[in-house]
């Protein structure tokens, strides 16, 4: 009994096996439990590049400017609004992360976010103490 091979043809276009091996072990390294910001962010990148091998360049979605790596985005606003983009480039995402509680990056699995820096605490802030009277007990 003579076992078939299967020959399976693949079309694809050229993708360099080492940015698909790269890719492979960001995917198996955002996969640990111990897995970081650092290591999601690595595959973001990774994926985004992939994405812009297979399709080219994306355009931002606010200012229309070219861009390489093409990751949506979600931005949360103070006043409890979202918005969404399909990507955005370096500026325009600052100038959102800027004005956002929180900014997103999603990717397939791989999601990081972010926040802007937090506000400088007033010094001048303070509290007036409460006076508590104190009733004799007769
Ligand atoms: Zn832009």
């Amino acid at each position: 009994m003579a076992a078939k091979v299967h020959e399976m043809s693949q079309h694809r276009r050229q993708i360099p096996a080492k940015l698909f091996q790269e890719y492979l072990e960001n995917v198996a390294q955002a996969h640990e439990p111990q897995a970081s910001e650092i290591r999601h962010s690595e595959l973001l990148r990774s994926y985004a590049e992939l994405q812009f091998r297979l399709n080219g360049n994306a355009r931002c979605a606010i200012c229309n400017a070219t861009v390489r790596h093409k990751v949506p985005i979600t931005v949360e606003r103070p006043d409890g609004r979202v918005d969404h983009y399909e990507c955005l480039c370096t500026r325009c995402f600052e100038g959102e992360k800027a004005q956002s509680v929180r900014i997103i990056q999603q990717l397939g699995e791989a999601r990081v976010e972010q926040e802007p820096k937090p506000p400088v605490l007033k010094a001048t802030d303070f509290r007036k103490k409460k006076h508590v009277s104190k009733t004799r007990a007769s």
